[in-house]
């Protein structure tokens, strides 16, 4: 049965995908129907076709699911940011939990099964959690806006007003795009300009404190900017520049200066205050970050004789909150102004700039032996070689904190060999998208 494009077809939606889609078959073809829900019966317009699956928009929505709700933003659709806004909250939690389980059930690590896969920790109030943004800046017409790209395209859909983005850090960004147009500064363009290609804001919730990063592929001048923008928001305490003149898609190039004000500001988090220079990477939703670090210290239930490893440590938030419970803790990470701030975050913490996947086999090398190990890396999960090393040296007690069930699924393909997973967490970090995240405790067999 091959389906064909423009074909109009009834579809009864199953489940709700990875990317929040809704999930249906037709006549033995996948069919995945974007802003369709788990239960809906709707009638759908084929848009692609591919080998083992289609892609269909919603025509019409004949049953409606009792969980669909009116999306409380303008833009939703054309953003892309968010995926299931559509769908009410407490289902969304349900969502995350069962696309572990979806995972789970397409890699089957050993004993799947019966691992202990828990309800989802949302949040009291799904709003403004965001505390940092990174918006593209372009000139359309005369003036300078600022935004996402539309979904595989570098068409530029602006934000002024978001709900799920902290409102000092969108205030911030409207107002620079003012000063921007106004001060006339270069603004970069794939094929034309160079100029400012993306503005990092970011908020501490501890303090209020806010920094700021202009990612630019020449140098500018901001002298006069920065003097508006300051006075206006005295609650901004760093303004860097990072140079990116190469054209790819990363967000960052290599150098960060700072042009105006402190090296770093100070966030909390649980009982203790950081150091967080602008460059690193901390968690986007910092009220649910207290959750999940909780979860993640009483998963791994570390006593004074434990050697912990804080494995993409970040500015070392994760390793801090074992101060004082655990006999010694190291940690890396690729990002060596995140090193600078762990090795001020954590006292007597050995903190490396590298990979993971070389520093640990080198600390084993030298005969350091860790009888616990906490991950949390990026969505590409864990490298091949680190896994080896992993599996080998085997700590008796492992987190693995994960923001991508694919890979985290995938990794315990590997990971269940020697441990026994004792239960999976998910903790919502990024309410309204179809983004998860879990805690996993993982006990040596
Ligand atoms: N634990 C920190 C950061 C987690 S995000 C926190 O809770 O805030 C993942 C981190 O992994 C980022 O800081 C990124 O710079 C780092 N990273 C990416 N690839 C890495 C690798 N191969 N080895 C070590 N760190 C890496």
């Amino acid at each position: 049965m091959t389906l064909k494009i423009k074909q109009k077809i009834p579809l009864n939606i199953k489940k709700i995908g990875i990317n929040g889609e809704g999930v249906g078959n037709f006549k033995g073809m996948t069919v995945f129907v974007p802003g369709a829900l788990k239960g809906e019966s709707v009638y759908a317009e084929i848009i692609n076709v591919e080998p083992n699956y289609a892609t269909a928009k919603v025509l019409k929505i004949n049953k409606k699911s009792p969980h669909r709700v009116i999306p409380v933003c303008d833009i939703y659709k054309q953003c892309g940011g968010c995926q299931i806004m559509h769908l009410a909250y407490p289902q969304q939690l349900k969502f995350k939990q069962d696309l572990l389980k979806q995972a789970l059930q397409k890699f089957k690590p050993d004993g799947y099964e019966s691992y202990e896969v828990r309800q989802t920790i949302g949040m009291k109030k799904p709003e403004h959690y965001r505390a940092k943004l990174q918006f593209q800046t372009r000139l359309l017409g005369e003036k300078v806006r600022a935004g996402l790209f539309a979904e595989n395209s570098h068409r530029l859909v602006e934000i002024k007003q978001c709900y799920v983005q902290d409102e000092t850090t969108q205030a911030v960004i409207n107002e620079i795009t003012e000063l921007l147009t106004m001060h006339r500064i270069p603004i970069y363009n794939e094929r034309q300009f160079d100029g400012i290609r993306t503005v990092m804001v970011r908020r501490s919730r501890k303090t209020g404190d806010v920094q700021l990063i202009f990612i630019s592929s020449i140098s500018v001048e901001l002298t006069h900017l920065i003097k508006s923008l300051t006075e206006k928001f005295p609650e901004i305490k760093t303004v860097a520049i990072n140079i990116h003149s190469k054209k790819t898609s990363e967000i960052y190039g290599e150098t960060t200066e700072i042009l105006w004000g402190d090296r770093a500001i100070l966030e909390g988090v649980l009982d203790y205050s950081f150091e967080l220079s602008p460059r690193a990477f901390y968690q986007l939703n910092p009220e649910q970050t207290e959750i999940l670090y909780r979860e993640a210290v009483k998963a791994m239930g570390a006593t004074l004789e434990d050697d912990l490893i804080d494995a993409y440590s970040g500015t070392g938030t994760i390793g801090r909150a074992f101060l004082g419970k655990v006999r010694s803790i190291r940690g890396m990470d690729v990002i060596a102004e995140a090193i600078a701030d762990a090795k001020v975050n954590v006292p007597d913490g050995i903190y490396e700039v590298g990979t993971a996947e070389t520093v640990i086999p080198k600390w084993l090398a030298d005969g350091y032996q860790p009888t616990a190990l906490i991950v949390d890396p990026p969505r590409t999960g864990l490298d091949a070689k680190l896994l080896e090393t992993i599996v080998a040296a085997k700590p008796e007690k492992m987190v693995y904190v994960s923001c991508n069930v694919s890979t985290l699924a995938r990794d315990l393909v590997r990971l269940s060999e020697v441990y026994a997973v004792k239960y999976i967490q998910s903790v919502d970090m990024f309410p309204h998208t179809a983004r998860t995240e879990a805690v996993v405790k993982l006990v040596r067999k």
